[in-house]
């Protein structure tokens, strides 16, 4: 069965992103078949997967609106060991240009059916806003993977997309579920950091991922070299993390990995 994770926060700077590409890998190092779908104009995730955006032919911006199936815009990306839709500025526009188009909600839902069948896991690393991408995935995930830094602001922003996820769940998608919290950059010598993360258990209990992923500088430079850190060097500290995280995650979902 495939699980279609969207990874979404409308708060900038996260972690989205780097979750995204290194989960990707690290469920694909266990075993797994992955597609990564880049959800955001800034394509961070296409280039962190070694796929240059300033040369894409087709994109998750021409899926979205219909002029190419899922199948021949998926690439594969050799450095992370999954298969990706890209994305580029192209996609800024697609906002617009979806409004005139019906079930504009559903587009990227549909456009994915084609395909889910061939992979364990879909990923959908979404843009740092509640926009129509987001949306668009919400509504073709079965749950949400909520990537958070433990500040003063962040439980307040939390409610926002709960409230978003609610409201979906009223009206487009009934089953989505939130998969877990997942605690990014995190300091536990940080008084601050320890009092959001008890008031994050306090709220969400066992959503609240046990893994918790450090600040670590290896995984804020893999990305100019186009390469998940999971890949480059899977023993340092951010990498150890993910590779955590994929396990905790293939446990939840009842999987047992293959390698
Ligand atoms: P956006 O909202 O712009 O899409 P995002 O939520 O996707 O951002 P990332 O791009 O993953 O967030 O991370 C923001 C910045 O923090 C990046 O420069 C990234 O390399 C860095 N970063 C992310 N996680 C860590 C970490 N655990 N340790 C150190 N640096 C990190
Ligand atoms: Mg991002």
């Amino acid at each position: 069965m495939t699980r279609i994770l969207a990874v979404a926060n409308q708060k900038g700077g996260v972690g989205k992103t780097t979750t995204s590409v290194n989960l990707a890998a690290g469920l694909a190092q266990s075993g797994m078949r992955v597609l990564l779908v880049d959800l955001d104009p800034q394509g961070n995730a296409t280039m962190g997967s070694g796929i240059d955006k300033r040369t894409l032919r087709t994109s998750i911006y021409q899926v979205l609106l219909g002029l190419a199936t899922a199948d021949s815009a998926r690439q594969k990306s050799e450095s992370g060991g999954y298969d990706l839709i890209p994305a580029n500025r192209d996609l800024a526009g697609a906002e617009i240009e979806l409004v005139d188009l019906e079930h504009r909600e559903t587009r990227l839902k549909g456009a994915l059916e084609s395909v889910a069948g061939q992979y364990e896991f879909i990923l959908l690393d979404c843009p740092p806003a509640l926009n129509i991408l987001t949306l668009n995935g919400l509504v073709a995930a079965n749950a949400v993977m909520i990537p958070m830094q433990c500040e003063y602001y962040a439980l307040e922003g939390l409610s926002d997309l709960v409230n978003t996820i609610k409201r979906i769940r009223q009206h487009l998608n009934p089953k989505l579920d939130i998969e877990g919290l997942l605690r990014t950059m995190y300091d536990p010598r940080n008084a601050l950091a320890q009092q959001v993360s008890a008031q994050l258990k306090e709220h969400f209990g066992k959503k609240v991922y046990e893994t918790v992923i450090p600040r670590n500088v290896r995984l804020a430079e893999a990305p100019s070299f186009g390469a998940p850190a999971v890949s480059l060097d899977r023993e340092c500290k951010g990498s150890q993390a993910y590779v955590a995280l994929a396990g905790e995650i293939l446990s939840r979902n009842g999987i047992t990995a293959a390698a």
